[in-house]
């Protein structure tokens, strides 16, 4: 007889992406020519990982017994600097940040969930979503509800965002949206200049009416099409109203996956909050991973402050953003001359291709040995794992997929 609680008896064993990440990697190693387009890593066109030396090399130069000694709980104060300065640079938002060190990108929705929804409330996000939101939702008993993503256009639907927050203002006084912008995780959308504008004025109206946070999730944000990171110009005026959380991470901006270096950032009008949101999230920390890995937050933080390091950085990614520019425009090129729908896609590691028939599709594009992820409404494409060459042959088979079950 098992004796675990009733409700983690009923817990999912397998993460359904790992599982089909599995399935492909079997077959290829059976010698077929599959397409692995499940997996959210940037890999090389040969399909090795891509890393940046710029990144081993930082973690060689770290004194081993400043990494082998525990890190403060919040993280080094210069590397929650580092963070907050590579955010938000010369903006006038800067000095009314505050940081501390997460387990990636993960531990930092994962404060911002604890500390910014009661236990049995409910925080607000788009229809399409990274599944490990909800899944933090459920393991801290809060719940998750999503508002339409796309309007008729397939542009950002500001009315269904704004209609939705009013509602779960009035319902529970008190709001907390997660955004994953710019290269959403799993549509490929960023917002543009107009979009943004209209997301601060809707955070501000209901910013005057009860208290508003924005967490801001920027795994991919390094990945975004040029200008992108103007965001921070777009939503300023946002932050008299309502406060911004950001959550940063190493993982995907400095091929640092494994490291778990990662961080949450508050901004905040007022001084007296930012205290007392930096002791309650420093609060979490310690009653979560205590403190973070000391080598990794060495090591990118020096990347992150030293400016030769941080521009050899700087070179060492823009050969692989250059990597992904290059299937991101032979995707679209493909895509829209067989007809796909996607929503606008400028950059980042995945793009969802519309379908109502998600299942069918990817069930249909796997027998021709090509692995995609079924989600309602679309099915998500990895561009991040898929060699460019590979990129016409998967086109042609989710074309006849979805010609062939709709
Ligand atoms: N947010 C989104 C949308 C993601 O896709 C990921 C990783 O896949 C993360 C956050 C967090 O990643 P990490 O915890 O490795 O920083």
């Amino acid at each position: 007889m098992s004796s675990l609680i009733p409700d983690a008896a009923e817990r999912p064993g397998d993460d359904p992406i790992f599982a089909l990440n599995a399935i492909a990697q079997r077959r290829a190693a059976e010698g077929e020519e599959v397409i692995n387009a499940s997996l959210g890593a940037l890999m090389e066109d040969d399909g090795s990982l891509a890393v940046m030396s710029t990144v081993t090399d930082a973690f060689r130069r770290v004194d081993p017994s400043r990494a082998a000694a525990y890190a403060p709980i919040a993280g080094d104060v210069p590397y929650q600097n580092a963070v907050v300065q590579d955010v938000f640079g010369t903006s006038a938002l800067e000095k009314k940040a505050v940081a501390v060190a997460t387990a990636g990108g993960t531990g930092a929705v994962h404060h911002g969930i604890v500390n910014f929804v009661e236990p049995g409330q409910t925080f607000l996000t788009t229809s399409y979503y990274w599944g490990p939101y909800a899944i933090i939702a459920k393991h801290t008993g809060r719940g998750i509800e999503t508002f339409p993503m796309f309007d008729d256009e397939e542009r950002f639907d500001l009315g269904s965002f704004e209609s939705a927050l009013n509602a779960l203002l009035d319902r529970q006084g008190r709001a907390l949206i997660i955004l994953n912008f710019p290269c959403h995780n799993p549509t490929g959308y960023s917002l543009d200049e107009g979009e943004w504008r209209a997301v601060a004025e809707i955070l501000m109206r209901a910013g005057s009416r009860g208290p508003v946070t924005l967490l801001l999730d920027l795994a991919y944000a390094r990945y975004g099409g040029p200008g992108s990171d103007r965001w921070v110009e777009w939503l300023e005026p946002a932050v008299k109203h309502c406060t911004l959380l950001v959550a940063w991470s190493a993982s995907k901006a400095f091929a640092q996956y494994g490291s778990r270096v990662g961080a949450l950032i508050a901004v905040s009008d007022q001084a007296d909050s930012r205290d007392q949101v930096f002791n309650a999230l420093s609060y979490s920390c310690r009653g979560t991973w205590s403190n973070c890995n000391h080598l990794g937050m060495l090591a990118i933080g020096s990347l992150l402050s030293d400016p030769e390091l941080s521009a050899g950085a700087d070179r060492d990614r823009a050969r692989m953003q250059t990597l992904l520019g290059e299937r991101v425009a032979a995707f679209n090129q493909e895509a829209a001359r067989a007809g796909l729908r996607t929503p606008r896609y400028e950059g980042g590691f995945f793009v969802a291709v519309f379908t109502d028939n998600a299942v069918a599709v990817s069930d249909a594009t796997q027998e021709e040995g090509v692995f995609v992820v079924p989600l309602q409404g679309a099915v998500r494409v990895a561009l991040c794992s898929t060699s460019v060459r590979d990129i016409p042959r998967l086109v042609a088979s989710l074309a006849r997929a979805i010609e062939s079950v709709g």
